[in-house]
């Protein structure tokens, strides 16, 4: 399927998990992390499987940031450091993902992914080690075997039938878009003993755990502030803050006297110098109640008041009720014809088929179907468009006895696709940090007005000290790094 957009993993792909999850046979293994003997449903072997096999989805559903010498980078360290612990010999794998959220999650059997909006909040190699530790500690105490079932299965409450219906997937397959990632929520003790042996793997590299620390306070400020609207993932997978800071001292100090080396602030602030800073509008972006989609050079507008979710593999809106969906995906068929097909033969799909037209210009066929679901009756409106190469699929729907009061909405927002040829939404950048020297002592205030004389901020000051772990009144010496944002949102 064409890439719309970033967040989420595919609903199917926790069925095939779960599914795997329990298909596994039941064991008591020793855990070599922690010699704790623990009883696990599955084996290393279905561990490996489940990662490998869910891994090109979250590459798929969130994409893979585009820097090939910052991928080898946090792969380089995170390679170096799975290398020293219990099970060196998994098929360890470290990604960043293009996701703006505040996040680090890891999948059994040796996959981690950090975002690349956690790597805007970190300010030293060593931080992001500590972050690397933790997530490799979750392989290794094999907590995503014991947890992968308590998923957190939706964050927006998405409440349609068809949800739930797994032949519906198929013409639907991101029905569950409030479903964002295979969220593994930790329990209390996991993320301690993670905490523990991510700080033993982090000192054993000679990084100080301190800066583990500072990405704890960081992410309590993040939390706080509300971060660009959303908490940051990191702490719906890994709750329980309370007491880590004390904790990782603990942890610390349980090691004995210990000789660290530098935290590498400034290697590390070269190494994510331009990097993306929040959502990327070339990926789609809200303005004036019209969803805007630069890189595919499309406009679409929702119903009036729906919430829209842009994934990377549809972009989704919802009623206010939750009750009836428009959703957008790129068609895997080559023609209008094969794609209404595709609709149309799913088993039981019924409809008069499809009506060729014209939608703003564009060669189109649309139709009316409904589905039988164990949850009841849904009716809907699709529309296939032809453009630019690739076939788009519009499809609208509620459960059938509320249709009525969808049908009209539904049909606009399926007839208003249309080609964006605006020019300057079209050359639309992202926002990006931007790595500057302090040229002599100042405070972070000064540097902030300073920088952006003459412009409208991109971000506001605090967003400035947050990521960069200062006050706003903060002294900044000379010759000091300090992250600015560079860009701005449409607007
Ligand atoms: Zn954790």
């Amino acid at each position: 399927m064409t890439t719309i957009t970033a967040r989420g993993v595919r609903h199917s792909t926790m069925w095939a998990l779960v599914t795997i999850l329990f298909v596994g046979l039941t064991a008591c293994m020793t855990n070599p992390a922690t010699g704790e003997r623990r009883f696990s449903l599955i084996s290393m072997e279905q561990e490996i499987r489940m990662g490998s096999e869910a891994d090109p989805q979250i590459a798929a559903s969130m994409g893979i940031y585009p820097d090939d010498g910052l991928q080898a980078y946090v792969s380089g360290l995170g390679t170096a450091m799975a290398a020293t612990t219990e099970w060196p010999e998994l098929p360890w794998t470290f990604r960043v993902v293009d996701d703006y959220t505040v996040n680090a999650f890891a999948l059994p059997g040796g996959y981690v992914y950090v975002t690349r909006g956690i790597l805007a909040h970190f300010n030293s190699e060593a931080q992001l080690a500590g972050v690397l530790g933790h997530e490799i500690a979750h392989i290794t105490a094999r907590h995503g075997a014991t947890r992968l079932t308590r998923m957190q299965m939706t964050q927006l409450g998405v409440g349609l039938a068809m949800v739930l219906e797994p032949r519906f997937q198929r013409i639907a397959p991101l029905a569950g878009a409030g479903m964002q990632l295979l969220f593994l929520s930790f329990s209390r003790s996991d993320e301690q003993e993670a905490d523990e042996l991510g700080v033993r793997y982090m000192a054993g590299m000679g990084y100080d755990p301190e800066a583990l620390i500072s990405v704890m306070e960081t992410l309590r400020r993040v939390s706080e502030a509300g971060g660009q609207g959303r908490l940051p993932e990191w702490l719906a997978t890994h709750p329980h803050p309370e007491n880590r800071q004390d904790d990782i001292r603990a942890h610390a100090a349980a090691l004995g006297p210990q000789e660290y080396r530098p935290e590498r602030r400034d290697e590390y602030l070269g190494r994510i110098d331009g990097i993306v800073y929040g959502p990327d509008p070339r990926e789609g972006y809200m303005l004036g109640g019209s969803f805007h989609h630069p890189t595919l050079r499309f406009v679409l507008e929702f119903p009036q008041g729906w919430t829209v979710i842009n994934q990377k593999q549809a972009v989704i809106s919802l009623s206010g009720e939750r009750d009836a969906s428009v959703q957008l995906t790129v068609s895997d068929e080559a023609s209008i014809d094969a794609a209404a097909r595709n609709l149309y033969d799913t088993e039981g799909v019924d409809g008069p088929g499809l009506s060729r037209t014209r939608i703003n210009g564009l060669p189109a066929g649309i139709g009316s179907f409904s589905v039988a679901t164990e949850q009841g009756p849904i009716e809907g409106s699709a529309a296939f468009i032809e453009y630019d190469g690739r076939i788009y699929q519009l499809i609208g729907y509620s459960a059938a006895g509320n249709w009525d009061a969808y049908r009209r909405q539904v049909a606009q927002s399926l007839e208003s696709f249309r080609p964006l040829t605006d020019r300057r939404a079209l050359a639309v950048e992202p926002m990006r940090l931007d790595v500057t020297r302090i040229a002599s002592a100042i405070s972070l205030n000064q540097h902030y007005d300073a920088y952006y004389r003459g412009v409208r901020p991109a971000v506001s000051i605090e967003q400035i000290a947050l990521i960069n772990q200062l006050e706003p009144d903060s002294r900044l010496e000379t010759g000091m790094l300090i992250k600015m944002v560079r860009g701005s949102l449409p607007r």
